[in-house]
């Protein structure tokens, strides 16, 4: 069984700061801020893409009631991401959004996709619809 599969059925610890039916909020174990939380549906999927849309929906109001929390923090922003994928940085295979609150004294954030391409977005745009 996965960590967060563990986590979920209180086998492993974490520091749960929400919950409700089916979804998780605990503290991430190497937080890039402080704050820094893990939303997951309870049941395993691989990635957010997987997750069912009635699991999605308590995923969705558990990372809102999270930033509400975080704001004891007093953060300036938010980054709410999921890695979907070994390519995109996802290292534990069950589904998980990043709640990342951000602070102005951070500096740089550091959560950024790099370089913008040169494509021609109308052969993108064309190959999609
Ligand atoms: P990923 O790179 O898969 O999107 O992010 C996985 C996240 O899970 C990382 O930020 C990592 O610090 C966190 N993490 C990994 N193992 C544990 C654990 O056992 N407990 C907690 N609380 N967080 C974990
Ligand atoms: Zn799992």
């Amino acid at each position: 069984m996965c960590i967060f599969c563990k986590i979920a059925r209180r086998e492993e610890r974490a520091y749960v700061i929400y919950e409700n039916e089916k979804a998780m909020a605990f503290l991430d174990i190497n937080p890039l801020s402080k704050g820094h939380t893990l939303v997951i549906p309870k049941e395993h999927y691989e990635n957010v893409l997987e997750v069912p849309s009635d699991v999605i929906k308590d995923v969705f109001e558990a990372i809102k009631v999270v930033c509400e929390k975080l704001r004891v923090f007093n953060p300036d922003g938010f980054n709410v991401v999921s890695n979907v994928g070994k390519q995109a940085g996802q290292v534990i295979m069950h589904a998980h959004i990043h709640v990342i609150p951000r602070y102005r004294d951070e500096g740089e954030n550091p959560i950024k996709f790099g370089k913008p391409i040169e494509i021609d977005l109308e052969e993108v745009y064309k190959a999609l619809v």
